[in-house]
């Protein structure tokens, strides 16, 4: 996350920063630019297959650290990671490093797929009491 704190205004000119700011996943704001520019959604024109759905989904693992369903999982890794979406984003997504890091936490941490699992039989068990 970004902090003023991180930057010097000791020397004259520009000011230094500790790097290039990121935004983080949850910093999307779905405006929806992006799509057109996506060739998954060219290819299968649904909302699932948009950088903007595959951010929330990326939002969904590294910033709320909630589960993903086996279907935004698919959506997911159907992207070619062409990185059209990055040049257009009024909001600069770092969209390749965002879905970076996402691969790397499904990767280290496939507990997503134990807590759905567990969601769901929660959910049946309720349903038969
Ligand atoms: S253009 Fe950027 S801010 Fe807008 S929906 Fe796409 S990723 Fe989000
Ligand atoms: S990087 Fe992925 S989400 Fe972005 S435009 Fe390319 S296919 Fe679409």
């Amino acid at each position: 996350m970004f902090d003023f704190m991180d930057m010097s205004y000791d020397e004259p000119g520009e000011p230094i920063g500790s790097g290039p700011y990121i935004p983080d996943a949850g910093e999307c704001m779905r405006c929806g630019i992006c799509i057109a520019s996506c060739p998954t959604f060219r290819l299968f024109q649904i909302d699932e297959e948009t950088p903007r759905r595959r951010i929330r989904t990326i939002s969904k693992l590294l910033v709320e650290n909630l589960p993903i369903s086996a279907d935004e999982r698919r959506h997911l890794d159907n992207c070619v990671q062409c990185r059209a979406c990055e040049t257009v984003c009024p909001s600069r997504m770092a969209y390749g490093q965002l879905f970076d890091q996402a691969q790397a936490e499904l990767k280290v941490n496939p507990g997503w797929l134990a807590k759905l699992a567990f969601k769901l039989i929660r959910v049946i068990a309720l349903k038969n009491t």
